[in-house]
């Protein structure tokens, strides 16, 4: 039942603008505090209500207790009211007569049954004239008569005595006696819950949609370029000669080229789904870290030159050998360096260390680039996240680098972590178990 309502809601809501949807959340908040307020009102007002009702009742009670006793002791009823409320749930009873435990606590018993006050409580008996307790006792059982007779109570000399009765429990039985409040009060609950989790799911899900609109929206632009490129130079070369084979050449690996940058596009999306997908599991290889980190340095030297920057390294000697599959292991490599080169304005100047701790290579990966602003810094390893880059770079991405580069780190059992400042560089610290052969 609840999920077609969720489902139609979260369609109502996506198709609506942004400002409509914050303004019927706001409306909706609104007037879900005003109903839990009301609620509140008439719940504290309801129990107010029975808190009177339980005084009165009980005073009704005590004062027939009076009057039985008077007729066990054949005395007169005492002129005025004998019933005190010393709190709100302690009364004392001003008898001015001879009170026997036993047959006190017989009709208190049944006074109070009566008038269905069956909820504990705790009665004592006053001497008047030395102002102490003489006897007291409680009573948790109001169907257990046989008890009375087996108890010993003391023998009070023919003295004038007053008691007191004392409620513990009387804010959880007034709480039981309201329990179609109790009802709506959870229905109002798990309103509020839903609601709030229809909200969450709604914003979850907007966020999600804008940030695939951002993803198709950069891989249309990823793909179009190079696409343009080939269209043109294929263009160009069914116009050139077979006089100018050096013109045929370049456009040919002009047309090489960006086919190959097309292929990577595309399998770095395809790779990172079925990644997720779990359809391919990775190889089990072992692998040397320092190799495949130099392998991408070299591969990514072309665009390292175009920006006149520099890559250093600071190798530990000993094992830096890891199980797992080769080619991701080189993409993470590629990526973080890639991006390092990429989000640099300048001449990008670039360090990789290494150490082994233990059973752990720890891998540094160092940058001078744009550095990452603090707020953005949890959001960058998310799929299809991107800096919202303003007017600060026009780097082109898919934002699912980092997301592919964590992906594969855990896969492999490390972990990977962010260090940066804004304007000032980044470094990523990665973390993986060292394979050893024992
Ligand atoms: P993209 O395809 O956009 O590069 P990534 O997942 O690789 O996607 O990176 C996500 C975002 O993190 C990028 O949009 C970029 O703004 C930021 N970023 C990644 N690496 C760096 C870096 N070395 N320096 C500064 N910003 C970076």
């Amino acid at each position: 039942m609840l999920r077609p309502i969720l489902v139609i809601t979260k369609a109502v809501f996506l198709t609506m603008t942004r400002k409509m949807l914050r303004t019927v959340i706001i409306l909706a908040t609104i007037s879900l505090a005003g109903i839990m307020a009301t609620q509140l009102f008439w719940v504290v007002r309801a129990f107010d209500q029975g808190d009177k009702l339980f005084t009165h009742n009980v005073n009704l009670a005590l004062q027939n207790v009076v009057e039985s006793l008077c007729n066990y002791n054949s005395t007169d009823y005492p002129g005025v009211n004998p019933v005190e409320q010393l709190s709100s749930n302690y009364f004392i009873v001003r008898t001015n007569n001879m009170i026997e435990p036993k047959v006190l606590e017989y009709f208190l018993k049944a006074e109070l049954e009566k008038r269905q006050l069956d909820t504990p409580f705790e009665y004592s008996i006053f001497d008047c004239q030395h102002e102490k307790m003489v006897f007291g006792s409680e009573v948790r059982n109001f169907d257990d008569q046989s008890n009375l007779h087996k108890r010993v109570f003391p023998e009070l000399l023919p003295n004038n005595y007053y008691f007191g009765v004392y409620f513990p429990e009387k804010p959880v039985f007034i709480a039981g006696q309201m329990g179609i409040w109790v009802f709506s009060t959870l229905v109002l609950f798990i309103v509020v819950i839903y609601f709030s989790y229809t909200i969450y799911v709604i914003l979850r899900q907007r966020k999600l949609s804008e940030i695939q609109k951002d993803f198709i929206n950069n891989m249309t632009h990823e793909l179009r370029t190079p696409l343009a490129t080939i269209a043109i130079s294929a263009e160009v070369l069914k116009n050139i000669g077979n006089d100018q084979p050096e013109r045929l050449k370049s456009y040919a690996s002009i047309i090489e080229n960006e086919s190959q940058k097309l292929k990577n596009q595309v399998e770095r999306v395809l790779e990172m789904v079925s990644l997720e997908k779990e359809e391919n599991a990775l190889r089990q290889e072992v692998v040397d870290i320092h190799e495949v980190i130099m392998e991408s340095m070299a591969s990514l030297k072309p665009q390292l030159e175009a920006k006149a920057g520099t890559f250093s390294t600071s190798f530990c000697e000993s094992q830096c050998q890891v199980k797992g599959d080769r080619l991701h292991l080189s993409n993470i490599f590629f990526n973080l360096l890639d991006n390092a080169i990429k989000y640099c304005r300048e001449h990008p100047i670039i360090s990789i260390g290494t150490t082994n701790m233990g059973q752990w290579l720890h891998i540094n990966i160092t940058d001078n680039g744009i550095g990452i602003a603090p707020e953005d810094q949890p959001r960058v390893f998310d799929r299809f996240y991107r800096v919202p880059t303003g007017n600060v770079h026009n780097a082109k991405g898919f934002g699912i680098g980092l997301h592919y580069v964590k992906l594969i780190v855990e896969t492999h059992g490390g972990s990977i972590t962010l260090e940066s400042r804004y304007g000032v560089g980044s470094t990523f610290h990665l973390t993986f178990p060292i394979w050893s052969s024992k």
